[in-house]
């Protein structure tokens, strides 16, 4: 059986009929990974337990328990969500070795559901990069073309579902980090509306930004799994009560009569033509099938970058200020308690970490807090603006998810400001707080393009419908490397 290229949902109906138990797919996935993981590094830790897991699902099953639709299946997680009992380390030396001491949100929902935690997966150090570069672990490849980079920071998780390790997995998304490397590796991937996934348990790079998110091969499959893990928390204050649910049998299939805009200023010099060519085929895709198409302006776009690259590293600074070398991670002893600092923060963070923040505890410093972290927030209200201005006239907005298609490891690594560009796309749905979906839409010189679908806060729905139409239409989705 090819589990690489099953849907959950016929991953699920094979369970429910018996024709295969959840110890033979896990066992399938811990085959696939041992033979390829060692190229491609998308896990960087499998949990021991994975079968017995998968055993005690069996058990329950048989027992004649109704199970949900993840049941039995196995899922991959960025190594930046806690798993008690689990190593869980962010991909940074700081924390190697860390023990998880409770599940995180999304986790504990996991675990009822019945999923089977396969393990870790590779992520830029903290989350901060977009090509999976940044790890202690190493370097995470491109299954479609190993000389590339898989995008970041969720670099692990969109590799391991487009290789076929694992029929899903979760990322963390603060600028891009979800949509960025799922359109990279051709796979799906959703980055939430801000407060419809619990952050309890997530490591935080970014407070205000981060949300937790799918990567799967269908808009299907990602209702699924958004069903089993969104929804308020008491544990994350920033958690919203839900009116409606992701659920896929409310799909609606037709894109006929929706009004779709095209912002002009996604489509930028600098972007590879290509890539604005098959987004454009795509859009005659949806076009041909009844959406009105509209040109749309968002005139303070052009800003986001900026605003993002203060705004980030600012909350980044902050929350990254408990790694201090005595309540948890790695430890270097100096001659008092400041030098104890310095080493231990000096020896255990990468340089892109340290840049961040350096970068952040600038912006906020006296005399400069006006002067960036003030702007920038009043710019994050006016990009805001932009969004709920156009969303007032669309259903939603269409654009590409990344400026190119997957670039040469090494290639800009040690180039920041030109691997900040390649977010430009992105993480505007972050500082508006919108949903934001990434669809495989073909492929330049070999490597997947994505279409990035975003709409109205709270509004996944009409992103399910429109991606969902979509992959009715086209198999880009269904292509694997
Ligand atoms: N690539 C972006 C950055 O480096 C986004 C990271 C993310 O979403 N975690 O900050």
């Amino acid at each position: 059986m090819d589990i690489s290229t099953m849907s959950l949902k016929e991953l699920a109906d094979q369970l429910t009929k018996k024709t295969v138990t959840s110890e033979q797919l896990t066992q399938a996935c811990l085959d696939r990974i041992q033979e390829q993981n060692p190229e491609i590094n998308a896990f960087i830790r499998v949990a021991e337990d994975a079968l017995e897991q998968a055993r005690a699902i069996d058990t329950r099953r048989a027992s004649g328990e109704q199970m949900g639709p993840l049941a039995g299946i196995p899922v991959g997680l960025k190594d930046n969500m806690l798993v008690k009992g689990q190593v869980t380390t962010a991909g940074s030396q700081i924390l190697e070795g860390h023990v998880s001491a409770y599940d995180g949100t999304v986790v504990s929902r996991l675990k009822s559901a019945g999923a089977i935690i396969i393990g870790q997966t590779n992520m830029d150090e903290f989350a901060m990069g977009s090509s999976s570069e940044s790890s202690h672990y190493g370097i995470t490849k491109n299954p479609w073309d190993t000389t590339k980079v898989p995008g970041g920071s969720s670099g692990g998780s969109a590799a391991a579902v487009s290789a076929g390790f694992v029929p899903f997995a979760l990322g963390s998304d603060t600028g891009g980090s979800i949509r960025q490397p799922a359109s990279l590796c051709g796979v799906t991937g959703l980055k939430p509306t801000y407060g419809r996934v619990s952050r309890y348990g997530l490591m935080a790079m970014a407070s205000s930004l981060d949300q937790i998110g799918p990567f799967a091969k269908s808009v299907e499959d990602v209702m699924t799994i958004m069903e089993c893990i969104e929804g308020q928390d008491p544990n994350d204050g920033t958690s919203i009560r839900l009116d409606s649910t992701s659920v896929p049998e409310l799909l609606e299939p037709s894109v006929a009569g929706l009004t779709l805009g095209i912002p002009k200023e996604y489509f930028i010099e600098g972007m590879d033509p290509e890539v604005k060519a098959r987004v454009m085929d795509a859009v005659v895709v949806l076009e041909k099938a009844g959406a009105k198409i509209e040109e749309i302006s968002m005139p303070h776009s052009e800003y986001a970058l900026a605003t993002y690259y203060i705004i980030m590293p600012c909350e980044a600074s902050s929350n990254l200020g408990k790694f201090d070398g005595l309540r948890f991670g790695y430890h270097s002893m100096g001659s008092d308690l400041e030098d104890t600092y310095r080493r231990t923060r000096g020896e255990g963070f990468g340089s892109e970490v340290k840049r961040r923040i350096m970068l952040g505890s600038y912006a906020l410093s006296a005399g400069y807090y006006d002067a960036y972290y003030r702007k920038a927030l009043q710019m994050r209200t006016l990009i805001k603006q932009d969004f709920d201005e156009a969303l007032k006239r669309v259903d939603a907005i269409i654009t590409p998810t990344s400026p190119s298609v997957a670039w040469g490891i090494g290639e800009k690594f040690n180039d920041p400001i030109t691997m900040y560009l390649s977010d430009i796309y992105t993480v505007t749905a972050n500082l508006a707080t919108v949903p934001a979906l990434s669809v495989p839409c073909g492929f330049v010189n070999n490597l997947p393009v994505g279409l990035q679908i975003m709409g109205k806060p709270f509004d996944e729905q009409m992103l399910y419908r429109i991606g969902a139409f979509y992959q009715s239409q086209t198999d880009w989705h269904k292509r694997t490397p």
